[in-house]
């Protein structure tokens, strides 16, 4: 080894080869022992904010330190913060998994580290991306005209959409002229402004509209793209929290009437809160009859397409524009990787494609260059974990696996329908399930509840949250909430790959079990 920067310890350059095996190795079995041991620690960390902060220096260190002590101290200062959305007991927000193929595939994609902004910056990257989604889009029954972008999260996808929405209004030349630029409005459509009173105003404003139950990241699409909040029209859902089309196809009129551009629609399958899977089809029929882009939200719920008896959840999502599914939710990609299918990707081309000079390249159009198709120049190698994962579990293991939380999730409805002391608070389409404790001497026919449902309600919210912060704190299993027609609910998510019928089992057992006592301590003598 010729040169060294101290005394014997690391090398001028990297770590040498000899080293990164060992560490190599060593980090392998501490990963290999940690998904073996994940279900013993407690799902949520249970330090306090700033414990991790305390255990740092100021400073970053002047001189190297060796591999032996960092590794100690992931166990001592790191393992301690983290809260292991590993654990087969993680039922909060979306569960998701890290399998240990997409570990692997994320491995590799950092050992190469190539930049994948260009075709030849890494064709390997940019091929690999073309296959797996186009394997990704017969998965789950799209039609074959839909072209695929990898992008890190749902947020930048739908924020991607959206902006190739706007990018679509004909007359309307935001990417040339900004949001504030006169415009034809005998092109848009728009109905009650003149041309003269347009010019005068600016342009006329745009209007997206999703269901109240749509994700936030369509408000921050919204917010970010220069439309506003205001540029944003939450339609009601019915009482399965699906959007309304008649109150949709309503809402547009009224716009257009007073002088708003309707623009895009987004429709939800599988929304945060309840998992209820908007009306595509009758969606797709209104932006049809009023030439509104479609963007389908399937985070989530998408990946139930893979289950041959649940393509139907993607039912209408092949006639709308653009569809984004997170292979990082319910897939079992390692976070982050998430995919946006669009009908007419030259679209997004059209609206981010920029060749500064330092770019240009012979040949350069005649392949894809995926920088073409969104805000972000630089890229990493997200293919390589989806296809390590759709090549080690294939088509019908990811399906079978899905289809098995679904189960899951129906027998924990089950358990919650039977029992008089809860209850469910939306159905239960894909593998979530929003239910709360309601002990039966409380239910809607009661003493208490008649005299008195206000102060019920307010008490069953206390016990819910009470029920819910209680169960976290201990450590053996992790719920997150929503709010159901203001009333305060319980989500448990099934989405881990760990994740078996004993774990739902015991999930159901230690809530049940806490319910009881929490209520026993907690419920006000006027309510006894
Ligand atoms: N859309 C839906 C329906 C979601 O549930 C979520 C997150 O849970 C998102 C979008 C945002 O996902 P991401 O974290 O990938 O931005």
């Amino acid at each position: 080894m010729a040169e060294r920067m101290r005394s014997g310890s690391q090398p001028a350059t990297d770590m040498t080869g000899e080293d990164f095996r060992k560490y190599g190795y060593q980090v392998v079995d501490w990963i290999a022992n940690y998904l073996d041991h994940v279900g013993e620690m407690p799902v949520l960390s249970q330090i306090a904010p700033g414990d991790i902060k305390r255990h740092q220096p100021d400073h970053a260190p002047d001189r190297g330190e060796s591999m032996d002590e960092l590794l100690a101290d992931v166990d001592r200062i790191i393992l301690p913060g983290v809260t292991h959305w590993n654990h087969p007991s993680f039922f909060g927000y979306f569960a998701i998994s890290g399998s240990v193929p997409g570990i692997l595939g994320e491995m590799l994609a950092a050992a190469f580290n190539v930049n994948a902004m260009m075709w030849r910056t890494s064709p390997a990257a940019t091929e690999l991306e073309e296959v797996t989604l186009a394997w990704l889009r017969r998965m789950i029954g799209l039609p074959e005209d839909f072209g695929g972008v990898i992008y890190d999260t749902a947020s930048i996808s739908s924020l991607v959409a959206i902006a190739a929405a706007r990018d679509a209004v004909p007359g309307l030349r935001v990417r040339e002229e900004g949001l504030a630029a006169p415009v034809d409005l005998a092109m848009t459509g728009s109905k009650s402004l003149s041309s003269h009173a347009a010019l005068a105003q600016g342009a006329p404003r745009l209007r997206l509209y999703c269901s109240e139950h749509a994700h936030s990241s369509v408000d921050k699409a919204a917010i970010t793209l220069g439309l506003g909040q205001a540029g944003i029209r939450k339609i009601p859902a019915d009482p399965e929290f699906r959007m309304d089309p008649l109150l949709l196809e309503r809402a547009i009129g009224e716009d257009r009437e007073n002088g708003w551009l309707p623009f895009c629609v987004v429709a939800t399958v599988g929304t945060t809160s309840t998992t209820s899977i908007d009306p595509v089809q009758q969606i797709a029929d209104v932006c049809e009859r009023e030439k509104l882009w479609l963007h389908v939200d399937a985070a989530y719920g998408g990946s139930a397409a893979v289950v041959p008896e649940m393509r139907w959840v993607l039912d209408g999502a092949g006639r709308a524009d653009s569809v984004v599914l997170n292979p990082h939710k319910w897939m079992f990609v390692p976070v982050d990787l998430s995919v946006l299918f669009c009908r007419r990707i030259e679209v997004i081309g059209r609206a981010f494609t920029l060749m500064p000079e330092y770019l240009r390249a012979p040949g350069a159009d005649e392949v894809v260059n995926f920088m073409d198709y969104g805000p972000q120049l630089g890229r990493r190698f997200r293919a390589i974990k989806l296809w390590f994962v759709l090549r080690y579990y294939g088509v019908e293991g990811l399906a079978n696996r899905i289809r098995n939380h679904i189960h899951l999730a129906k027998d924990f409805a089950a358990w919650v329908d039977a029992s008089s002391d809860f209850e469910r608070m939306a159905p239960t389409p894909l593998s979530t399930v929003c239910f709360r404790s309601r002990p039966d001497d409380l239910g809607p026919q009661s003493r208490a509840y008649q005299y008195s449902p206000g102060d019920c309600e307010c008490y069953l919210d206390l016990l819910n949250e009470a029920l819910m912060a209680n169960v976290n704190k201990a450590g053996k299993l992790f719920l997150s909430h929503t709010k159901l027609n203001g009333k305060y609910t319980l989500r448990l998510a099934i989405g881990n790959i760990r994740t078996t019928r004993s774990h739902v089992e015991r999930a159901w057992n230690l809530i049940r079990s806490e319910a009881g006592r929490i209520d026993k301590q907690l419920r006000p003598a006027t309510l006894r």
